[in-house]
């Protein structure tokens, strides 16, 4: 069973310290859960390209996509590759930048209150099950150490960035993930499409 230590990192994750974070707001709920994905080159998976984006070591020359991203400084908390392995970049007690310009149930900021996960892929090519599997681990294990994360408060970059963001996309199975989490069999309920707020 995973679980978050105090000091906010997960024992089996492979952590990647990133230099792209900063504090939470003090007195900040860990209150959210984002949902992204991410390959690099954009369509292909493995290479490492994306742990190095978030160490802010990619190699501008490596190829032509890297140059325009290179110098962005991002991160996530979680990245889960292909085949279920899981890295953490941030401590989940600190404020990693995934979110951008955001918004959920109101409320701006989402880097403030939020965590994020990136699945590597792209909006339209079917997540593997070893991801799901290890989605659906990771999300039990920050339930239990930040327990204002109900299925509720799940959702996807493309819904607190509308017109911004498009990730985790169609490819992403909301009801299979959420009906794994959650045991309900109507799982509408919780998905994140219903949850959109009308900014
Ligand atoms: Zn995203």
């Amino acid at each position: 069973m995973l679980r978050v230590a105090q000091d906010g990192w997960l024992a089996q994750a492979r952590a990647l310290p990133s230099p792209h974070c900063n504090a939470r707001p003090v007195g900040e709920t860990i209150s959210l859960l984002v949902i992204h994905n991410i390959s690099l080159p954009p369509g292909q998976f493995g290479g490492g390209f994306v742990q190095q984006l978030f160490a802010g070591e990619l190699d501008p020359h490596c190829h032509p996509y890297f140059a325009s991203i290179s110098s962005i400084r991002v991160s996530a908390h979680f990245l889960i590759e292909r085949d279920g392995s899981l890295f953490q970049f941030v401590s989940c007690l600190d404020r990693a930048w995934h979110a951008g310009a955001s918004r959920f149930g109101g409320r701006p900021e989402c880097n403030d209150y939020s965590i994020g996960v990136e699945l590597e892929g792209t909006d339209t090519e079917p997540y593997t099950p070893a991801q799901y599997a290890a989605l659906i681990e990771l999300t039990r294990a920050l339930q239990a150490a930040y327990p204002a994360i109900t299925p509720y408060r799940i959702t996807g970059h493309e819904f607190i960035a509308p017109g911004r963001k498009t990730d985790p996309g169609s490819a992403f199975d909301w009801r299979g993930y959420l009906r794994a989490l959650t045991g309900h069999l109507d799982t509408p309920h919780f998905a994140p499409t219903t949850q959109r707020s009308p900014a």
